[in-house]
Order: structure tokens, then C-alpha cells, then sequence
């Protein structure tokens, strides 16, 4: 055997949006290519032209590019063993048809689609399924049974028709799935498939098949729906005397119940997204929301990916992508399907959420703090990030965590104030602030140290001391230390919301 550089292809059709099943397989394509220095090609299966969706290609290549699973060969950067999209490649699928035919493997059905359809239903009556198959063949409106004379002068008419494969009857093939092992098909229960239609296009089965060999695939990573293929497809490599690939089918995602498989029209009816990006519906002009705009960031989204039937065999879960690169293998997918978990995305995020840098979440959330008429400092964000990181999943609840940074609260919890708020808070209040005022500079330790002296000197209860304090600050009694707070918002804002506190709470 010939070893061959590794090349692998993510296949998808363009007939609507990527899911996470999709985007895993590209994941685990790239993975396995960077992983033995080889080539990720992204190639475009649009022989279906009834169930193409004009912006679905873009659709995926931006969600590619979007999670940094960049293919090396593709239709947008193009490559030498192109065209990438099968609508370009008709010579090649006609071409490799014909040899086919030639050879015996192939042949014409000119069965109309009525007549099959009649056979179908008599069939029924008689409890059987009718399949277009090695015992039925030989009695039906084929080449198999018409001398070439009456196949040519069919041709010739301009009669419809399709070129079936010819399964070989009654053969045990055995093949290898990398992930599943060896399996053992009897081939009598394979069916005669469709390989070439009668609008002049391929059908899946050859068009995958004849563009894997030219593009020199060595191994071909995708979901576990194709397995029922793989049979088939293991015959055509055998019928044009090419050395077939290494397959490996990767488990279904299910749905977080594990009650069947995760599936593009799930949308948003299980309350997370099941698509990388948006998606509108070019038809019906409905929205399915995606992970990038939910919140979601690239590397985040990657990772949750990469733990969808595969895990590392340790227990790290944090991975970046030259890391999954490093780890990854094909041995340690998974059989069982992986049920999707909602909730331990959200925990993915959060995780580098915490990790970003603090300049880099700034810079992330001065747009939102921009839509809601603040303008500050990036500094001061970044500042303000480092406090809060910890509390928040998305950079779109930050806010939530810290608007008390950038504006006064416009309301007192209304619980606190019951609880804490007695005829000597206002003084207590306005005496903390008389000392806070004198504190020079103007830091968290220092605030903390003096604040608290002044507490326990003139036996005041801490608790009762702080968490009014908190209330004036925040509005109630969430965020980080609140010395942090004082400091960051600075003195006079510190000793405006103190008035502006007792204001407010004393007329409530
Ligand atoms: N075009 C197929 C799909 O949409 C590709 C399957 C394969 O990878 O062979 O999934």
C-alpha cells in the first residue's frame, strides 16, 4: 500500500443553513488534516439542484471562516484538483459513467416512473417491499434485458432514462469503519441504487465517489446517516478499480433529552440555537438564531464542538484549537450518539469568557455600553472588566453585572431598605461619608482599611455599615468588593450617590 499525504473533504449540500452535526464534521475533518499535515478541502455538493438554496453556500462558508476552520482547497480559494462545486464537474461524473456502463457495472433503466410506482403498490398488496434489486432486475425495463441494438435505438429517440449500479448478487462484503470496526453486509440486501439521473446529473452516491478518487481523498470523515452508503460506495470503488479510502462515521448529536437525533428543524424550539450563524429562511423570511450572535465566541463554540463524540481520554476540557490539533484522533470517537448539552455550552463560554483578556472584553463591550449613551474610557471598561468577568456567560450580560460602574442606580431594592433601613441610616450615612471623603489616595485597600477602622471604633455593626453602603452604590446588594466599586467609581461619584441615596430613600 501506497501512503499517501492526508486529504480530507468536509462535503456539505447546499440546501440550508450548517447545524452543529454539520460543523462538527468540518471541525473533525480539520482537526485530522492538521493533525497529519495534510490538505481540508471544502467541497460543494450541489448536484441537487431542486433542493439548492442560493444563499446557503455563503452560509457556510462564513461559518466556517467564523469558527477558524479554514480549508485549504475550496471554492472560495480554489485549488488543483478544482472545480469545488459538483455543478461544475459534469465531464467528470459523465465521463466515469460511461466506464461504468462499459464494464458491466452499470446499465439503463427506462422503467417510467408510473409503471414503477404501479409495481410498487401490487407488491404491497402482497405484503412485499418492491426493490429495484438483482431479482427484480432481470424483469423490468432495463438494458440488462433489451439487445444493444433496442438500448441504442432508445437512446438515440430521446427516451428518459436512469443508469442504475448493478449490485453483485448474493456476496458477504466485509469493509472497516475507523470508528465502527469491521462490518459485514449481505449485498442481496442492497438495492440496484440510482448513480446518474435523467436531467444529465449524478446522483450523490457517484458524484461522491468520483470526486473523492480525482481530488485523492484518503480519508473520508462524516455522520453516521451515510454508514447505509458506505456499502454501496465500497462496490463503486471496487467497479472502477480504485483503491478506496479510509471511512469514518461519526455518532449522531442527539437532543439533550437523548430521545433522537438533533436536527435542523429543531431551530429554536429547544431554547439554544442549533446553527453557527443567523439563519433567514429566504422563503418563509423566518429567523433561527446562531451561536456567534447569541454570544457565543468562535473558540467557545469550537470546543463545544470538538466534546460532540470525542473526548481527549483525560479529564481536561478546555481546549484551544492548536490543542484539539495536538489531541485529536479518530480512535477516540465515540460509537454511542452524544447528546447535546445546553448547558455545558453556556459553561464552555463562560470559561473563556474568564479567560479573555480584560482589554479584549473591554473593547468587545464598549459597543454595548456605546447603545446605551455611555462614552468612557477604554481603559476605564477594561477596569471594569477585570471586576466582573467572573459573574458573566456572555459579553451581553455584563451589563447586568455592572451598570452600577457607568450609572448611578435609578432604583433601591426595595427588600434591603425594609430590612436595613432604620431612623439612623441617614446619619450613619452622611458620617460615612465625611469619612470618606478624607481618604487619601483614594484605593481599595485604602478605603477598606480606613472604612472599617472607622466601623470598629465607633462600634458600629459592619454588616448594617456595608451593606447600606452597597445599596446606595448599586441599588442592591449584588457586584464585586465593594471597596473596588467606591474606588473605581471614584470619590465624587462615591459621595454623590451617598446623597443622592438618602435623597431618594428618605422620601421613599
Ligand atoms: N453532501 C453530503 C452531505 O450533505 C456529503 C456526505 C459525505 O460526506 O459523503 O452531507
Amino acid at each position: 500500500m501506497i501512503i499517501r499525504p492526508v486529504r480530507v473533504r468536509f462535503a456539505p449540500s447546499p440546501t440550508g443553513p450548517l447545524h452543529i452535526g454539520g460543523m462538527r464534521t468540518a471541525l473533525f475533518n480539520y482537526l485530522f488534516a492538521r493533525k497529519h499535515k495534510g490538505t481540508f478541502v471544502l467541497r460543494i455538493e450541489d448536484t441537487d439542484q431542486k433542493r439548492l438554496v442560493k444563499s446557503a453556500e455563503q452560509y457556510i462558508v462564513e461559518s466556517l471562516k467564523w469558527s477558524g476552520i479554514n480549508p485549504d482547497e475550496s471554492v472560495i480559494n480554489g485549488g488543483k484538483f478544482g472545480p469545488y462545486r459538483q455543478s461544475e464537474r459534469g465531464e467528470f461524473y459523465r465521463e466515469n459513467i460511461d466506464k461504468l456502463v462499459k464494464s458491466g457495472h452499470a446499465y439503463y433503466a427506462f422503467d417510467k416512473p408510473e409503471e414503477l410506482e404501479r409495481l410498487r403498490k401490487e407488491k404491497e398488496r402482497e405484503g412485499i417491499t418492491f426493490t429495484y434489486n438483482n431479482e427484480m432486475r432481470n424483469s423490468l425495463s432495463n438494458s440488462l434485458n433489451f439487445s444493444g441494438q433496442e438500448v441504442e435505438k432508445r437512446l438515440n429517440s430521446g427516451e428518459p432514462y436512469v443508469i442504475r449500479f448493478m449490485i453483485p448478487a448474493n456476496e458477504r462484503l466485509k469493509f472497516n469503519d475507523l470508528v465502527r470496526g469491521n462490518i459485514e453486509v449481505d449485498t442481496s440486501t442492497l438495492d440496484d441504487k440510482i448513480l446518474f439521473k435523467s436531467d444529465g446529473m449524478p446522483t450523490y452516491h457517484l458524484a461522491n465517489v468520483v470526486d473523492d478518487h480525482l481530488m485523492q481523498i484518503t480519508h473520508v470523515i462524516r455522520g453516521e446517516e451515510w454508514l447505509p452508503s458506505l456499502p454501496l460506495h465500497i462496490l463503486l470503488y471496487r467497479a472502477f478499480n480504485w483503491e478506496s479510502p479510509g471511512f469514518a462515521h461519526m455518532p449522531l448529536t442527539l437532543k439533550p433529552d437523548g430521545k433522537g437525533k438533533l436536527s435542523k428543524r429543531d431551530g429554536d424550539r429547544l431554547g439554544f440555537p442549533v446553527f453557527p450563524l443567523e439563519w433567514k429562511n429566504p422563503e418563509t423570511g423566518e429567523i433561527s438564531s446562531g451561536y456567534r450572535e447569541a454570544g457565543y465566541f468562535p473558540e467557545a463554540f469550537v470546543n463545544i464542538l470538538a466534546f460532540l463524540g470525542w473526548n481527549p481520554g483525560t479529564t481536561q476540557e478546555i481546549f484551544s484549537m492548536d490543542e484539539l490539533i495536538e489531541a485529536f484522533s479518530l480512535e477516540r470517537i465515540v460509537k454511542a450518539g452524544s447528546r447535546f448539552d445546553p448547558e455545558k455550552a453556556k459553561w464552555f463560554n463562560q470559561q473563556y469568557l474568564r479567560r479573555k483578556e480584560n482589554r479584549e472584553l473591554a473593547e468587545l463591550f464598549v459597543p454595548i455600553l456605546e447603545t446605551k449613551g455611555i462614552n468612557i474610557t477604554i481603559d476605564y471598561v477594561t477596569q471594569v472588566c477585570d471586576l466582573v468577568k467572573e459573574r458573566a456567560t456572555f459579553v451581553s450580560e455584563m451589563w447586568d453585572h455592572s451598570y452600577f460602574f457607568f450609572i448611578p442606580p435609578e432604583r433601591y431594592d426595595e427588600k434591603i431598605i425594609r430590612k436595613r433601613w432604620n431612623d439612623e441610616s441617614e446619619s450613619m450615612m452622611n458620617r460615612l461619608g465625611e469619612i470618606l471623603k478624607e481618604i487619601e489616595p483614594f484605593t481599595s485597600e485604602n478605603i477598606e482599611e480606613k472604612v472599617k477602622k472607622w466601623i470598629n471604633l465607633n462600634s458600629h455593626n459592619m454588616g448594617q455599615v456595608l451593606n447600606l453602603c452597597r445599596l446606595l452604590m448599586v441599588g442592591a446588594s449584588a457586584g464585586p468588593h465593594l471597596f473596588d466599586i467606591l474606588s473605581l467609581i471614584g470619590k465624587r461619584e462615591t459621595l454623590s450617590r451617598i446623597s443622592r441615596g438618602i435623597e431618594k430613600i428618605g422620601v421613599g
